[in-house]
């Protein structure tokens, strides 16, 4: 099959195996090429094979010499149709870490369930006794609970409804949105699926397993961003979760003998999930121009190896007052911001081209499903079924 992008409106609907795998091999040899961690050596990655969760067990394997187990949601392709990014991500993960000689296994299904975290318990337990650090790293929609309850989350505000400038990627126009709040059962919802709650459920399901060390890391990733996010994120439907997200770790940290629970605010960056986001796309067009001419841009792979090997596991473990660990340290920086917000008070789509790095946002977005790589050729016939080791 000869895979071309199918872009339907914030997603991709198909992915190029290739290209991801060439991707892949990108951010292991960006780590390759960096200073090695003292860091952990049995790692579970939840929501491993896209974005932040990747970029988390590429860190973990190449610069830490870890055994990853993966878990992940994701589709392999068939006859007829390409399989997902993030499958294809893992295939290609898996393969280069066993050529390496780095224990990789995978449990594929939902990471809410019980079923796949019985999975994912039974496999650390034959394979590798316990682990000594839980990435937690879930952007989904939905959440199934154990009661069969169906929980969407929302990207709405919370109190008033909040006008500001957004952007129409594919036509390249700046526009005013006005985002309606969330009702208060939208809220719960949301909270539901991205607060603390499933991750709280899986260290307790590995403690009662005996599957996790009792001096373990574990670090959940979210987000700050300045004021003019604020109502959207911070302050809207999505932040009331990251806040649930943020009392969870203290409470791992204070209710589970010696595990020790971390939440990493890391960079606003261009994946599957903040895609989907209004207004956030014009800011994070914007906030790539000014920190690619500031020279301190990063992609998630920077981000997250920053975060193993200077952040979590360095001399001591960095966080701000509150106990949290600021990956977002470049962006929020004030000059940063200061150039963002006033490339945002001029920004409109006549001046779009020189406020904002849309064709470097839009590099992103289909790097993301494999496209724009380097060395590879987007006109040969792909075979987009690809096995993964003991995965369906
Ligand atoms: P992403 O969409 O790239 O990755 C999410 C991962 O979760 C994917 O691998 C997906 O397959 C997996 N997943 C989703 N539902 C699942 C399920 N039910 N079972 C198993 N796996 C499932 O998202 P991301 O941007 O890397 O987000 C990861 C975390 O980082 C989120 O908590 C997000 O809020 C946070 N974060 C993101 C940004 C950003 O700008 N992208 C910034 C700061 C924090």
């Amino acid at each position: 099959m000869i895979v071309k992008p199918k872009i339907r409106g914030f997603i991709c609907t198909t992915a190029h195996p290739d290209g991801c795998k060439a991707i892949v091999k990108e951010q292991i040899d960006y780590v390759k090429s960096q200073a090695k961690t003292e860091g952990p050596k049995k790692v579970l990655v939840i929501g491993a094979s896209m974005g932040y969760g990747l970029a988390s067990r590429i860190s973990a394997a190449y610069s830490c010499g870890a055994a990853t187990l993966g878990v992940i949601f994701d589709r392999n392709g068939s006859e007829k149709r390409t399989g997902t990014a993030g499958w294809y991500n893992t295939a290609a993960f898996e393969e280069f870490a066993k050529a390496d000689g780095l224990y990789a296994k995978t449990i594929n299904g939902d990471a809410y369930s019980k079923e796949i975290k019985d999975k994912v318990i039974e496999t650390i337990k034959a394979d590798l006794g316990k682990v000594d650090m839980v990435v937690y790293s879930l952007a989904a929609p939905k959440r199934v609970a154990a009661d069969g309850t169906v929980y969407s989350s929302v990207l709405k505000t919370t109190g008033e409804s909040y006008t500001n400038k957004t952007i129409d990627l594919k036509n390249r126009t700046v526009s005013d949105v006005t985002i309606e709040p969330a009702t208060e059962e939208e809220i719960t919802h949301t909270v539901k699926v991205m607060g603390g709650e499933d991750w709280r459920d899986w260290i307790d399901a590995l403690r009662a397993a005996d599957a996790i060390e009792p001096h373990a890391v574990t670090v959940a990733y979210s987000y700050i961003g300045p004021e003019l996010t604020h109502p959207m994120y911070f302050d809207g439907s999505i932040g009331r979760a990251k806040a649930h997200l943020a009392r969870t770790a203290e409470e791992i940290s204070a209710e589970c003998g010696g595990i020790r629970a971390y939440i990493s605010v890391n960079k606003a960056l261009v994946t599957q999930s903040s895609a989907a986001i209004p207004i956030v796309p014009l800011y994070i067009s914007i906030l790539y121009k000014v920190m690619k001419a500031h020279g301190n841009h990063e992609g998630c792979i920077e981000q997250m190896y920053r975060l193993f090997h200077d952040k979590l596991y360095g001399a001591s473990v960095c966080t701000d007052e509150s106990g949290m660990v600021r990956m977002d340290d470049w962006e929020m920086e004030e000059d940063i911001q200061k150039e963002v917000s006033a490339l945002w008070e001029n920004i409109s789509t006549e001046t779009l081209g020189e406020c904002a790095d849309i064709d470097g946002y839009w590099h992103d977005f289909y790097r993301l499903f494999g496209f724009e790589a380097a060395g590879v050729d987007y006109d040969a016939d792909e075979d987009v079924v690809r096995p993964i080791e003991g995965v369906e």
